[in-house]
């Protein structure tokens, strides 16, 4: 089985519990991720909401920091530069790792922090977390207003330099923002179906379709508080909810490993296996499973 993940923290948790990639005790590491017949995961560096101004933009950068030494060091682990990159990764049996950061907050405010993101190959940005920040306003701030002035332009500025704005954590107006300053495709990298669970986490299904309709990706979390409880069934719940809105294409995962606890015997990353067997059983063809557990990703990264 191939995987390609939207949504994983573990870079986060690496740095601060002092463990490494190549074999630990999180949700994810090199060791089980490459028992996949190919892997790519977009390994995102998370901004917490009580961090911000430079000593945003300080920590992020500490942390793409650690990525690419770990690119230069690792002979398991290359970061997606260009299209190249993937062949390059699953060729050499490597984690083929894509970039992201988790709050704009990181920007420190500033359109030029954009550019240096550029240049560690940071290739999605989560524009808000829980929380308000320079750009917009998460879905658990008190604030309803949609994307600032400066969200607006740094939106406008990832598109010119190839960088994937993700919707996910964005309250309602700044996600609609979004939708319309946009040209090319957004993702919601880890969330869930609000029709199927209620949960300000998840999307509306005029949401998703937005999504869809702009030939994005929505990717499904496996955390159990924002899809109803924490087993296979419940997840069935908003994959066939999705699919039945014409999201063949659309949907894919992002676990969102390492950014939430996990039950133990799920363990972390290898569970995918069992997710999939799980669908099999319930007559999922696997020509659907090749694409929601890695064939959407793929085809999306590998056009923008
Ligand atoms: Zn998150």
């Amino acid at each position: 089985m191939r995987l390609f993940d939207l949504h994983c923290d573990t870079l986060y948790e690496c740095a601060d519990k002092g463990q490494s990639l190549d074999s630990n005790d999180l949700h994810i590491d090199l060791a089980r991720g490459l028992k996949f017949d190919c892997w790519a995961q977009v390994f995102a560096v998370w901004v917490p909401d009580s961090v911000r101004g430079e000593k945003a933009k300080r920590q992020c950068v500490r942390l793409l920091k650690m990525a690419h030494e770990e690119d230069k060091s690792n002979c398991s682990f290359h970061i997606v530069k260009s299209k190249s990159d993937f062949d390059i990764a699953f060729n050499n049996r490597r984690c083929a790792a894509i970039l992201a950061v988790e709050g704009g907050a990181a920007l420190a405010g500033s359109l030029e922090t954009l550019d240096l993101l550029n240049e560690f190959h940071v290739k999605v940005i989560t524009l808000t977390w829980n929380g308000s920040n320079e750009l917009g306003h998460g879905c658990m701030s008190d604030c309803g207003d949609g994307l600032t002035p400066f969200g607006k332009e740094a939106v406008a500025k990832m598109e010119k330099l190839g960088i994937v704005p993700d919707v996910s954590h964005l309250n309602q107006t700044g996600f609609w923002d979004v939708i319309e300053e946009t040209r090319g495709s957004v993702i919601a990298s880890h969330t869930a179906s609000n029709s199927v669970y209620s949960h300000c986490r998840n999307l509306t299904d005029s949401q998703f379709e937005a999504v869809r309709d702009k030939g994005g990706l929505v990717g499904l979390t496996l955390c159990g508080e924002h899809i109803g409880g924490q087993d296979f069934e419940a997840l069935e719940r908003h994959l066939y909810h999705f699919l039945s809105l014409d999201g063949e294409k659309t949907v894919a995962f992002g676990c969102d490993f390492d950014g939430f606890d996990l039950p133990g015997k799920w363990g972390g990353i290898q569970v995918m296996d069992e997710i999939y067997q799980y669908l099999q059983r319930k007559n999922y063809d696997n020509s659907l499973l090749f694409r929601l557990f890695f064939g959407n990703c793929y085809d999306f990264f590998t056009s923008v």
